[in-house]
């Protein structure tokens, strides 16, 4: 790979930054300074340094951010805060978007990253990855929709939802529940329980896939996934 097509992509600016920088001799491959753009070097193997300290390029990231009510699951918006722009420089540098949605209202689990076909793959239809909420729900939850939301409930546009499963944590007037849902429609868990006359007071995603939300993680805030857990995804 190009060097200087390294360092823009880490973030080191546009190409004439970066030409400027190599000319002044603060980029060190292998201990020698390296003043020409054009130099290939091989990321996996030389050691790069950008006044002293090393410069490790990755061209993927993947954050578990837990996302709080309020913020919008989009790049860019005139209006409202966006899940990127509580990501730090080091990271929103490599132009990450989220994965799938969680409405402004919802809390939890929301994955960002900038690698398109690891969205893809959890995004697709056909994987039917599951994902898991938590949410207070207005009126008496039952077995009944339990049993309802087995077999599937029809939505308002007359969609009828996968079998799903719903555990009641606690059933009072206001009702504790999980969701785990293996598709993502717009407002899924919120119309599923309209479409059996009950509200949604609050959710959030507890879990995708085999991965759970760090607990560790404060809303607002988010940690790079361990290659582990990457691998938990696919
Ligand atoms: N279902 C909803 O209704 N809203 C979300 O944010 C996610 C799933």
């Amino acid at each position: 790979m190009r060097m200087d097509k390294l360092l823009a992509n880490m973030g080191f600016g546009t190409r004439k930054d970066v030409k400027k920088l190599m000319k002044s001799g603060s980029v060190h491959v292998n201990g020698a300074v390296i003043k020409e753009g054009k130099t290939h070097i091989d990321p996996d193997k030389d050691l790069v340094t950008v006044f002293g300290e090393e410069v490790k390029y990755k061209p993927h990231i993947y954050l578990m951010l837990n996302k709080p009510q309020g913020v919008i699951s989009a790049t860019e918006d005139q209006e409202h805060e966006t899940v990127i722009d509580l990501l730090l420089y080091e990271h929103a540098m490599y132009e990450p978007f989220p994965v799938g949605r969680l409405d402004k209202d919802t809390e939890g689990f929301l994955l960002i990253t900038n690698d398109g076909q690891f969205s893809h793959a959890l995004m697709s239809p056909r994987k039917h990855v599951p994902k898991t909420y938590a949410a207070t729900v207005r009126g008496k939850v039952t077995e009944e929709d339990v049993e309802l939301f087995k077999q599937g409930v029809t939505l308002d546009d007359g969609y009828v939802t996968k079998p799903a499963e719903l555990v009641i944590k606690n059933h009072g007037t206001v009702s504790e529940i999980e969701l785990t849902i293996t598709e993502g429609k717009y407002h899924q868990v919120k119309r599923m329980f309209e479409a059996v006359g009950k509200k949604v007071l609050t959710l959030k995603r507890l879990k995708i896939a085999d991965l759970e939300l760090d607990p560790k993680l404060e809303l607002g805030t988010y940690r790079e996934l361990t290659q582990k857990e990457i691998d938990l995804l696919l």
